[in-house]
């Protein structure tokens, strides 16, 4: 008989899981809507993988900027200005990323790894994330210390699609590692690796 499994031990996690939703950022990502500008570095039937938008905070900071905009001209070529900065740190800071911090997704809207169960299917699905995931680290990072795989666990994680994390070391700056890093028993980041042993199915045994 086949054994359901999730994190928290209830069997109905299914729940949350479609091939697609409409609300969904990854999703668009996946599907390739029009909408989206990532660029793909890695696609096929079941998953797609591409560089992590990480400095959505300058993004935001500079929406905000432009949203307090008053009639004064002067004020207005500061804000301008500062915007104008910010969207340069933003594009250097990507470009400084490049090779450096990528996300594996499946095609599937899988919320979290919470929606994970101990079935062939979800550990071939998870093999295949990593295995793309340090492909693709293989050959664009291949002298950087060390390379880490791994997901966010509710409340951590920032978008509900599933998404591997695959980072080359070091982190730059050092203090973002603490995003990235177990936290033990209070959750937080935890590598791929134990996420497979907690879905690995169980062998089935006939007297
Ligand atoms: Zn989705
Ligand atoms: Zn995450």
């Amino acid at each position: 008989m086949k054994k359901s499994f999730c994190f928290r031990g209830s069997a109905a996690k299914r729940a949350g899981r479609t091939p697609m939703a409409d609300w969904c950022v990854f999703c668009d990502i996946a599907r390739r809507a029009p909408a989206s500008t990532a660029a793909l570095l890695y696609s096929d039937d079941k998953v797609v993988a591409f560089q992590d938008i990480n400095p959505s905070a300058f993004s935001n900071m500079s929406s905000v900027l432009l949203l307090t905009t008053t009639r004064s001209i002067i004020y207005d070529q500061l804000v301008h200005s500062i915007s104008f900065i910010l969207k340069i740190c933003v594009r250097v800071f990507s470009l400084c990323n490049v090779c450096r911090h990528y996300l594996v997704i499946p095609i599937e809207h899988i919320p979290t790894v919470k929606n994970l169960q101990r079935t062939n299917e979800d550990h071939q699905l998870v093999s295949h994330m990593v295995k793309v995931g340090k492909d693709l680290l293989s050959r664009d990072a291949p002298k950087s210390e060390e390379h880490r795989f791994g997901f966010h666990q509710p409340p951590f994680n920032s978008i509900d699609h599933l998404h591997l994390h695959c980072l080359a070391l070091p982190f730059i700056p050092s203090w973002r590692q603490v995003k990235y890093t177990p936290l033990g028993p209070l959750g937080g980041f935890i590598d791929a690796e134990k996420v497979l042993e907690k879905i690995k199915p169980e062998t089935e045994v006939y007297s």
